[in-house]
């Protein structure tokens, strides 16, 4: 007889799991699972690492690779769960032991840091979220002057952009500015400067970019000796939604497995949605031929998500792809309740009819947890944010602005990673710059006369403090000093950084008290990370997401509902999902039309959206929607038509034009008024 687990899977889900398993060694061959949403691939993927523990696996030579450290997380729980009811108590330390699953970019930095030495890095090297590499990239553009004499050359973010997409799709400058980046095309000559002056830069100053994760990851995997080591140390390797890696990530993969043994891929080439991020469906398409003849495929045809209504609707967007290797899905989910197509007057009335209906909901029993909003942009929930706060609803949101970009938590952050690596420069510049009498110009001086120093702390504590500065500057090199020698112990090491920051703090933000919370938070996050170095890397790739009372951590005990970008919104499910203007110009983006395949990507971002809704789908239409500065006509509200991909036919139609709302009393109107202008400036003050 076999395990309860198994019965519940149909037979191809089955054959995936057990895939290998029994061969003694239990790796098979590489296995591709392709199939379209919602047919159980996660679930499936769950099912195998536990199936492989259940039957011996030793769970630490087992690497899981997901898109984020949400869904990693995730898995383990599921991985747990299934393995609980086999093993029973023994369960637990089995996949907690499940220590190598996580993001690309995660799981890189971790082997790095163990390997750095091998490879020439200071193993003491800092992260880079992008927000800090552009900044290091516009240092470097001053440096060579390249703003000051060329007044139309491209910003840093897509100086940024530009430098990303080489580095992932292992392309030629040349190339990728001839197919992204047009425009640009006219300064090539100074953005190879510019990139390798950068590169420099980095390496002066010990610093990795979320791109040298992978970049150093695959030049370990070119090295014989340290690639065996690496790949010997995994028996299976595993990749959930893998359609949306780069060519960068499917060469790591190959040097870890390179026959494929022990290797198993899942995706769905319809929901390929990162390729503004170099992400090709290639890898997926090619998964067989590179692992020819040894490459087992199973697709998966049954949906177990979505209603039958809702499937029709998101399979009659997909069907006019242009190019497509997974077959439309059926359910047994029967309903007579089709998608919902919602025309209203504006963005004011879409969140008044967004925040009605999810509380009408919430009155029939269903958790705000189990019903999600989606958009194409994070600034597209601007009006419902106000509308829910206003109403007191809570609500967490994915793929926005982060806890961590706000400017007082981000200055915390600089502290401990100046201490951890004094010549990072764009943490040292943030720093020194808190400190009265402190310009740009000391800074970069200063900076620049410890940078060459085989101990850059040491040289600090020798510099004349600069003129204005007084003791700001003394008791900014002891805070240094504490951090570097250890002396606070972790996580302590944070209030140190925060009772050094706080006199600054009062001194350049209003509303310092409310930052003061916030650094509190930041406290008691860190009590979740074993060091200062594990608490900075993984935040620094995988932040936590902003909620209703922006505190740092989700609301986890209470009722929320979920605000998610589609990008975010990948893999998860809801009850009752509501897409944000569903209207050309924003999904097709007015900046994604410029080529078919940018107009494909966004059809099958439109897919990922609707594909997300088990129960209730409701796309809406405002008439007139407010764009931000996309055109030369800059902000502005535009009249809109209805997304070009929704296949009407398939719908309910919906008019709320008027929608029913009671019409505030003059006194509430004034309120709301001036609720708009608290949260919006409150928005605009926390986040820089
Ligand atoms: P996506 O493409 O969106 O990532 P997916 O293919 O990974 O979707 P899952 O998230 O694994 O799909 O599964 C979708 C839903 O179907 C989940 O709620 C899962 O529990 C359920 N499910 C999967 N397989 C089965 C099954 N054999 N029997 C019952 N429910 C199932
Ligand atoms: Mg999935």
């Amino acid at each position: 007889m076999s395990a309860a687990y198994l019965e519940k899977l149909n037979e191809r889900q089955r054959s995936a799991v057990e895939h290998g398993v029994g061969t003694g060694v239990h790796t098979g061959g590489p296995l591709l699972v392709i199939a379209g949403a919602g047919s159980g691939k996660t679930n499936t993927l769950a099912h195998r690492v536990a199936h492989l523990i259940v039957n011996g696996a030793d769970p630490r030579r087992i690497l899981l690779m997901t898109f984020s450290r949400r869904a990693a997380a995730e898995m383990g729980r599921r991985v747990e769960r299934i393995c609980a009811q086999v093993l029973g108590g023994k369960a637990g330390t089995l996949s907690d032991a499940l220590a190598w699953a996580g993001t690309f970019h995660g799981i890189g930095a971790r082997l790095l840091r163990e390997h750095a030495s091998e490879i020439g890095v200071d193993p003491d090297f800092t992260i880079h979220d992008r927000e800090d590499s552009a900044d290091l990239i516009n240092i470097v553009r001053h440096e060579l002057g390249l703003s000051k004499t060329e007044s139309r050359f491209p910003t840093k973010a897509t100086c940024l952009a530009i430098y990303s997409r080489a580095v992932n799709s292992e392309r030629p400058l040349d190339e990728v500015l001839r197919d992204n980046f047009p425009w640009c095309s006219a300064w090539e000559k100074q953005l190879r400067e510019l990139f390798g002056a950068y590169v420099e830069a980095k390496q002066a100053q010990n610093v990795l970019d979320y791109d040298d994760l992978l970049l150093y990851w695959a030049q370990m995997m070119g090295d014989g000796a340290l690639a065996e080591e690496v790949g010997g140390r995994y028996d299976h390797v595993l990749v959930d939604e893998y359609q949306d890696t780069n060519r960068l990530q499917a060469s790591i993969l190959l040097a870890l497995k390179p026959n494929g043994r022990g290797l198993t891929v899942v995706g769905d080439d319809a929901q390929s949605i990162y390729s503004f991020r170099a992400a090709t469906v290639r890898n997926i398409l090619d998964f067989p031929a590179t692992f020819t003849p040894a490459a087992e495929i199973i697709t998966l045809d049954r949906n177990y998500r979505s209603t039958q209504p809702i499937l029709a609707a998101a399979n009659g967007v997909i069907e006019l792809a242009r190019e497509r290797f997974t077959k439309n899905l059926w359910t047994e989910r029967e309903s007579a309740e089709r998608p919902r197509l919602v025309t209203v007057r504006d963005e004011a009335d879409q969140a008044n009819y967004v925040v009605e209906q999810v509380l009408q909901n919430r009155e029939c029993g269903m958790l705000l947890k189990q019903q999600a909003v989606l958009f194409r942009t994070s600034h597209h929930s601007g009006p419902l944010e106000v509308e829910l706060t206003r109403r007191n609803i809570p609500f967490v949101k994915f793929g926005g602005l982060k806890f961590l970009d706000s400017a007082h938590v981000k200055d915390v952050l600089a502290a401990l990673r100046f201490a951890q690596n004094p010549r990072d420069r764009v943490a040292g510049f943030r720093l020194m710059q808190l400190l009265p009498g402190v310009g740009p110009q000391t800074a970069g001086r200063v900076l620049d006369a410890i940078a060459a120093e085989p101990e850059p702390l040491t040289a600090l504590s020798e510099i004349p403090a600069p003129p204005r500065s007084g003791d700001h500057w003394t008791s900014f090199v002891d805070m240094l000093h504490i951090l570097r020698s250890g002396r606070s112990g972790w996580p302590s090491e944070i209030s140190t950084a925060r009772s050094w920051y706080e006199p600054h703090l009062e001194r350049i933000h209003e509303d310092a008290e409310m930052r003061k919370a916030d650094l509190l938070q930041l406290e008691q996050i860190a009590t979740g990370y074993p060091s200062r170095e594990r608490f900075l890397t993984e935040l620094t790739l995988d932040p936590p997401d902003a909620t209703s009372d922006q505190a740092g951590a989700p609301l986890l005990d209470e009722d929320y509902l979920i605000l998610s970008t589609i990008h975010s919104a990948k893999g998860q499910e809801w009850k009752s999902v509501f897409v944000l203007n569903c209207v050309d110009g924003c999904i097709p983006s007015d900046l994604g039309v410029g080529s078919t395949a940018e107009v494909e990507e966004e059809r099958r971002l439109l897919y990922v959206a609707m594909t997300r809704a088990k129960d209730s789908l409701n796309l809406i239409t405002p008439q007139r929607f407010f764009t931000h500065g996309q055109n030369a006509q800059g902000d502005r509200h535009v009249y809109a038509s209805r997304s070009r991909f929704i296949p009407a036919t398939l719908l309910q139609f919906f008019e709320c034009s008027a929608w029913p709302v009671a019409a505030p009393a003059a006194a509430d109107r004034r309120d709301a008024q001036q609720l708009r202008v608290d949260v919006r400036a409150r928005m605009r003050g926390m986040w820089r």
